[in-house]
């Protein structure tokens, strides 16, 4: 039974990845996400339900329009790839729950700030601010230590130091990442963007405490990519590298496992 849950959920997240897919494409340049239909980046044609079903169709057209040949990005089948495992994963962590919508919801988000960020080096307000505020939101209702499950000594960590109630630890959360990447904007002098700021802002409404391990994570994660990069001469110096993606990645990671790796963590010591 619950091999179907997962496979049910992987589908979900295919077809969810279609309407992310949609967002990336339309966000940045302002259009709006319900007109026109679909259509062909390229010749614009209109395009049918055959042409739409996620990963099965880009396979069948072997990744061409169906009507001028032009190649459909890459990043289409990606999404729709990284999201349906995604989903598939996350029935199997939180089970039919709560926690599994609010997880989802995040997830989606996040991959959709990753991918524009990746693109075209922005950091959309219009996903961020809203975003905020439904995760404050939901913090009333839902602590994000209930989200992003806490493993014992994090949850005696929590419990015996820190406030409880869900919009605390949110608002929290949320200040600690607006104040360490203020503090790393002053410092850097451009070496990061106010999106990064409010980004950060924004991950510490999700993941409240937690916020510590999701940007300590990426930013390891960023000087690893970053250096790799440079060492392959793949970038250079000059050119920066969006720092959403690995903000994006992280606070999906510490949803997820958070509470598990900041448990390892303090059982170093
Ligand atoms: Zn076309």
């Amino acid at each position: 039974m619950e091999a179907i849950f997962i496979v049910v959920f992987a589908l979900l997240g295919m077809t969810v990845a279609s309407f992310l897919n949609v967002c990336m494409d339309r966000l940045p340049s302002n259009e709006s996400l319900l007109f026109p239909a679909s259509h062909c980046a390229s010749c614009h044609h209109r395009l049918a339900i055959k042409d739409l079903i996620p990963i099965f169709s880009y396979l069948w057209l072997h990744g061409r329009c169906r009507y001028c040949r032009a190649p459909i990005p890459r990043r289409i089948l990606g999404v729709e790839i990284g999201t349906g495992l995604l989903f598939g994963y996350l029935y199997w962590h939180y089970d039919l729950s709560i926690e599994l919508a609010v997880a989802a919801l995040y997830c989606c988000l996040f991959i959709v700030l990753m991918v524009v960020d990746l693109e075209h080096g922005l950091i959309l307000n219009k996903v961020v601010y809203p975003t905020m505020a439904v995760a404050l939101l939901i913090s009333v209702f839902l602590p994000p230590s209930k989200v992003a499950y806490p493993g014992e000594a994090a949850t005696l960590l929590f419990n015996t130091f820190l406030p409880e109630p869900g919009i605390a630890q949110s608002a929290i959360g949320g200040g600690i990442g607006l104040g360490l990447f203020l503090l790393v904007v002053l410092i850097s002098r451009g070496g990061m963007g106010w999106g990064d700021v409010k980004m950060a802002a924004l991950i510490g409404l999700v993941t409240g405490y937690l916020i510590l391990v999701a940007l300590f994570m990426a930013v390891i994660l960023g000087a690893l990519v970053a250096g790799s990069l440079l060492l392959l001469k793949i970038k250079r110096r000059k050119e920066g590298i969006p720092f959403a993606p690995f903000l994006s990645l992280a606070t999906i990671v510490t949803l997820l496992w958070g509470s598990n790796i900041l448990n390892w963590y303090l059982g170093l010591f």
